[in-house]
This record gives C-alpha cells, structure tokens and sequence, in this order.
C-alpha cells in the first residue's frame, strides 16, 4: 500500500519506515518493518505433489506450494495464533498455486473445518481467510465451506499416521442444506488446508465430501511436511492436531 510522505524505494529502508510507524517486525527474522519481509516470502513458484508417507488409501493427488519450514512454517504459525496482519496475502498467494496445479477452472475451494469452539476462541478463522483470498486471486473459483466438525477428536500430537487416521474417521460430515447446490454442478471440487502432513485430516475431508455425493478431485495446501523421520515418533519437530498446527513439543 502507498503511503502519503514516504518516498522510500529501498525496501530495507522502507520496511524500517513502517516499522517506527507501525511497531512491525518480519515473523521469519524478526527484521523491522513488514509483518513477512521480502527476504523471508517464498518466491513464486509453480505447486508440487505433496504425497505423504504412508499414502491413505484413495487419497485424491495432493498438491502445495511450500516445505512446511522456516519462514512459512513461521508464518502459518503466527497468522494462525497470533492473527499477524499482512501475512494472509502471500499465504494466499501460496495456496493459489497448489489450487491450479490441482484442477483447471471452475474449482469449488472446500476448507478442512476447525473443531468446535476453536475458531470462537481464536477470535479469526484463519484457514477460512486464506482460501477466500485464493479463491479472489483466482478466476473460476468458488468457496464452500461445506464441511463440519464433529468434534470429540482426540489430540493428534504423537499419533502415528495409522492412529490419526483411526482418530480422525467420521469426524467431518456436511450438513445437507449446504450440498444442494453443489451436487452436479461442473465445478471440481478442491479440499484445502494449510498443511499437509499425513494426509489423514484431507483424506477424512475426501471421504466426507464423497459420501455425500461429491467428486474431489484433488487436494491444496500452503504447505507440506517433508518426511524426515524414520518409522515411528521419534524425531518429530512438530504436531499437527486437528484444525490447526501446534507448535509443541511431540508428545510420546
Ligand atoms: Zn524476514
């Protein structure tokens, strides 16, 4: 955004600008000014498959357009629980991507829900924020948020990726007045997340969606884990509980 009385062109120096008037600093590394400095966003890039390990049976192809580390991690993190302004755009920007590796247009941009309670206490929805953003960026695209949560959802932190999905079975559905309109109509459907980890959440949302007469075509996310462990919990750097990312410790 253009500000009155800055002529700033460098953008280290106008990200210090906007720091003394804002009180800002980047997420990623702390440098004063915007909320994600231009060293820390990911460039633009075209989405890659984000098949996880082990692969949930049927799961529909995956897509995202960033490692689930550093500065996105960071940043997913801090819009999600500290709802930091400015960090919604290119988190858009990124989920954009993986949608239209995922399917030409129309697409209809179905959000994994978030449990009971959760997006109250939060005070935001942030998933929600980041798939309408897309969905503005991107011509064809619809959002729909038809999914809901059950809840009664044990915390994920520690699961393997067998337990999660035994956790997680049945625990999204949706309610049939929100169906109606959708059911046959041409728009292919793209469920979205933030992150991808083991697939397990997506693969619950697929089954909803199929169960209720939809075809979902594929999955999109901001992000995705890379693999980095070996068989077992040991070594994991993070949790992903279901509706949101935890940075807490694992948990065995
Ligand atoms: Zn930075």
């Amino acid at each position: 955004m253009r500000r009155a009385g800055c002529r700033c062109s460098d953008p280290d120096v106008r990200d210090a600008v906007l720091d003394l008037l804002l009180g800002g600093s980047c997420v990623a590394c702390g440098r004063p000014g915007r909320a994600w400095c231009a060293g820390c966003r990911p460039p633009p890039g075209p989405a890659r498959p984000a098949w996880p390990t082990p692969i949930p049976p049927g799961l529909v192809p995956p897509w995202t357009a960033a490692d689930y580390d550093g500065a996105v991690r960071a940043a997913l993190l801090a819009h999600k629980e500290r709802r930091v302004a400015g960090l919604a755009p290119t988190l858009a920007t990124l989920l954009a991507a993986a949608v239209q590796a995922a399917a030409p247009p129309p697409v209809l941009l179905v959000p994994i829900p978030s449990r009971p309670g959760v997006v109250r206490a939060r005070g935001h929805d942030p998933l929600l924020t980041v798939v309408r953003a897309a969905a503005r960026a991107l011509p064809g695209a619809t959002v729909a948020p038809l999914l809901r949560s059950r809840g009664g959802v044990r915390d994920q932190a520690g699961l393997t990726a067998a337990e999660r999905s035994a956790n997680l079975a049945g625990s999204l559905w949706c309610p049939t007045g929100r169906l109606r309109r959708w059911v046959g109509a041409p728009a292919r459907v793209i469920v979205c997340d933030d992150v991808l980890t083991t697939g397990a959440t997506a693969r619950e949302a697929q089954r909803a969606l199929s169960a209720s007469g939809l075809v979902v075509e594929g999955i999109a996310t901001v992000a995705a884990t890379r693999r980095r462990w070996p068989a077992g919990r040991s070594g994991q750097e993070w949790t992903h509980v279901e509706g949101g990312l935890s940075s807490r410790p694992p948990v065995d």
